[in-house]
């Protein structure tokens, strides 16, 4: 039997076929229809938050909340290249400038020690992100952002479900991005969104996400067309249902990786902060003056068809297109952790006996 680093939680068809009966009565496919209506509703509930906009998927939301600033073009942007390639290419396809900030080697989010010496008079925002669910330190960023006057957008496409300190991790920042994309904790297929306190924000992204046109049918913006379909808001709101029971599942799970594979000198586990309510998400191992280095690891597993993910691999900075650029910064750290991590399978219906045999074959016992 094949094992991939990750298998969509879905909803049972049935279930799905109920939810999208009404969708064929009323020939209502998209447009921020009722399904859509109802599944902001929803989401704002679920993750604690005051506003939430939904979109066809969580890159074109994350592009939309850089947008929302009018920021003027090749202004620069502090984020870090230890993330998704869509982070960064979100900045960049903005007509704005990222600079490289490193990690820290803990939970490998932005290290906020580094943030101050790459601000300069063309800094406007800082674009941190959630890595593997692990919230960023929050508290240290607001007060750089605060004392610089920067904009703060985290990309939680990771982070969906997580809480901080108690509060929903969607609160922090002036916006958040959300990925529902099929392969994350929560999806809705494909599909994102965005949180955030300012109400402003609300009627802003109603425009941007359809052409920047407006009620008279003025265009105001030049927007694209980034609206979630009724079928991704009847997925989410089904699947919403389960998300709890899902999260177990995968704690489950993470727990018996980590039983199996501590206090194994070279094997560098991943850490929950004890002030977090976590979702599980991923589970990353650093391999590290282990017997085996992170790509033989890789191979082994792939030789039981188990296959685990580089992920994030390679560092962004060493991506031919932001080679190339030569943007600034440096972050010698995320280049480490790039070659030595890798994601080890982890969904809700992974079975444990298959975490035993990973753990076996990566201990070589
Ligand atoms: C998945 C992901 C995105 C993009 O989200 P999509 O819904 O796939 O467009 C952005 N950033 C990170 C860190 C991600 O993991």
């Amino acid at each position: 039997m094949k094992i991939n680093v990750t298998r969509t939680s879905m909803p049972s068809f049935e279930e799905y076929c109920e939810e999208i009966r009404d969708i064929w009565d009323s020939a209502w496919l998209t447009n921020m229809g009722p399904k859509h209506q109802k599944f902001e509703g929803l989401l704002c509930k679920y993750l604690d938050v005051e506003n939430a906009s939904v979109f066809t998927n969580g890159h074109l939301a994350l592009e939309t909340a850089i947008a929302l600033f009018n920021f003027k073009p090749a202004s620069e942007i502090i984020t870090t290249p230890f993330t998704f390639v869509s982070t960064t290419n979100s900045i960049v396809r903005n007509n704005l400038i990222p600079v490289f900030c490193d990690i820290k080697k803990d939970d490998y989010t932005i290290d906020p020690s580094k943030i101050e010496q790459l601000i300069t008079e063309k800094t406007v925002a800082i674009v941190a992100v959630h890595v593997y669910g692990h919230v960023c330190d929050v508290e240290a960023i607001e007060k750089i952002a605060k004392k610089h006057n920067l904009k703060v957008i985290y990309d939680a496409a990771h982070a969906f479900g997580v809480k901080y300190k108690g509060i929903g991790v969607g609160n922090f920042g002036d916006v958040s991005m959300f990925s529902f994309h099929a392969t994350k904790v929560f999806n809705t297929i494909e599909g994102g969104a965005l949180t955030y306190k300012d109400k402003s924000f609300k009627d802003k992204i109603l425009k941007l996400r359809n052409f920047g046109i407006q009620e008279n049918g003025d265009c105001i913006a030049f927007g694209g067309n980034t609206k979630m379909s009724e079928f991704q808001a009847a997925m989410g709101i089904c699947n919403l249902k389960h998300i709890e029971s899902c999260i177990l599942k995968r704690k489950a799970i993470y727990q018996r990786y980590i039983e199996k594979l501590s206090n194994t000198k070279g094997i560098r586990l991943p850490n929950i902060d004890k002030n977090l309510e976590y979702n599980y998400s991923y589970f990353p191992v650093v391999f590290d003056g282990y017997k085996f280095d992170r790509d033989e690891i890789a191979a082994r597993l792939a030789k039981h068809d188990i296959f685990a993910r580089k992920y994030f691999y390679p560092s962004i900075d060493q991506f031919e297109c932001y080679k190339q650029a030569s943007f600034k910064g440096d972050a010698p750290i995320s280049r480490e952790i790039s070659k030595k991590v890798l994601c080890l399978p982890l969904y809700a219906e992974l079975p444990l006996e298959a975490v035993d045999k990973i753990c076996s074959i990566i201990l070589d016992n």
